[in-house]
């Protein structure tokens, strides 16, 4: 527990495997391994930053499970970063890529600073120490970092780039895929920006259909304009959703008879937050929990759909973008009062699978088609849906619970095939 009688971030995480681990009477030797993460690398390095000054910066990297393969997840920067988050990051790795059912376990790694507060020159020297330090903890067979909060597909040109030089002559080649979410020309994948928001989207489409819902009716509010909140709103836009709020760290921005989210993205761009934007009107971080929408699709950082924001919500579904963004209050009452949330592991899984892909081009160095990749993650994300959406009605459960089965019964298979070592 907290200092202040709340759970931790992490034992908030391993509580929502625990409940599922309940309905389907998982062994307790399993529960016990999934409580842990396998490995919690910590590493502190050394920076000559550009005004001369040298500060030693504290890295993590936590990886949760390999039973199902390498170790996966992304790199988070950002000032609330700290080991439970990064515990909590990198269990709901695990579950995440066995519910979409690629080969990879669970991890994530991070830094706690702001990358505004920095040089392009000084984030490229701590990213390049910090990649150093990690050393033969990641690996493309091994663990293989991505981007998260805070980090881009520069800022994996930049690992991959520095892993490489620290590999041998012979291999410099072959390493590509120690990262995802590379540059394309770098060796990413096309379609992997935009992955997460597209998955989230065809999260959308699949409730729709097990609804009974027009996607072209829906109102939506978004929490957060990153990668994941920006690419999510343009395409539900031009799939027809009336986008009506959008907040972000510089404000929050209000128009019900829709924001046009392309503009929206341009002014973002120029000014760096969605705050003054011409095309809505100001409003208040509440206010986009209370508007009047449908959907409310949080896709920023871990905890903002608190209980009394789930009590002032007044639509139907929670589409969970961010990594876990209700706390386990919100998400009880939300539950009782027939409110859906379709639970971040699945509805944000889009980004590991285009990232599955993009390992799978470095392995055998060819390019696919942005048709190839859209149509692959679609049936993914289609699979694990329908399967979450059958084990919801079986076991008259929550969607989150039944998310949390489909992943339990993957890697438990496995851990029964395999055996415990020794
Ligand atoms: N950071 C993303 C996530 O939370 C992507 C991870 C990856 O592609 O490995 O799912």
């Amino acid at each position: 527990m907290t200092a202040g009688g709340q759970r931790s971030l992490h034992q908030a995480a391993v509580a929502q495997f625990q409940r599922a681990a309940d309905l389907i009477d998982l062994e307790p030797r399993y529960r016990e391994i999934l409580s842990y993460p396998k490995n919690e690398i910590i590493v502190n390095f050394p920076v000559t930053l550009d005004d001369g000054s040298l500060r030693v910066f504290t890295g993590y990297r936590i990886q949760h499970n390999n039973i199902l393969g390498p170790y996966k997840g992304g790199l988070r920067f950002h000032p609330q970063v700290d080991l439970d988050e990064v515990r909590a990051l990198a269990a709901w790795m695990t579950f995440k890529t066995a519910l979409a059912g690629v080969p990879y376990g669970g991890a994530k790694g991070g830094l706690t600073l702001d990358p505004a507060d920095f040089s392009r020159d000084d984030m490229r020297k701590i990213v390049r120490r910090f990649t150093h330090a990690l050393g033969s903890n990641i690996g493309p067979d091994h663990d293989i970092p991505a981007p998260d909060v805070g980090t881009s597909s520069e800022t994996m040109d930049w690992v991959m780039d520095t892993y490489a030089n620290i590999s041998p002559p012979g291999f410099r080649q072959s390493v590509k895929g120690v990262v995802t979410g590379k540059s394309i020309a770098v060796g990413g994948s096309i379609g992997r920006e935009e992955a997460t928001g597209r998955g989230v989207l065809y999260s959308l489409r699949h409730w729709c259909g097990e609804t009974g819902t027009r996607l072209d009716d829906l109102s939506v509010a978004i929490q957060g304009f990153g990668n994941v909140g920006s690419h999510f709103g343009l395409l539900a836009a031009e799939a027809g959703c009336t986008v009506r709020g959008v907040a972000d760290h510089t404000g929050t921005i209000v128009n019900l008879e829709g924001i046009e989210v392309e503009k929206l993205r341009s002014w973002v761009d120029e000014q760096g937050g969605v705050a003054g934007f011409p095309g809505a009107d100001d409003a208040s971080t509440e206010d986009l929990f209370s508007l009047d929408v449908d959907v409310l699709v949080p896709a920023a950082l871990e905890n903002q759909v608190t209980l009394e924001r789930a009590k002032a919500f007044k639509g139907r579904l929670i589409m969970e973008a961010a990594n876990g963004p209700t706390t386990p209050d919100a998400d009880d009452y939300l539950n009782d009062n027939g409110i859906d949330v379709v639970p971040d592991i699945l509805a944000n899984g889009g980004g590991v699978i285009v990232s599955y892909f993009e390992w799978l081009q470095n392995k055998s160095a060819r390019a696919w088609s942005f048709e190839d990749v859209d149509d692959r993650l679609r049936d993914l994300m289609w699979q694990a849906h329908d399967r979450v959406a059958s084990t919801h009605k079986e076991h008259n459960c929550t969607r989150r619970d039944a998310a949390y089965i489909v992943a339990l019964d993957r890697l438990v298979d496995v851990y029964n095939r395999r055996g415990i070592f020794p």
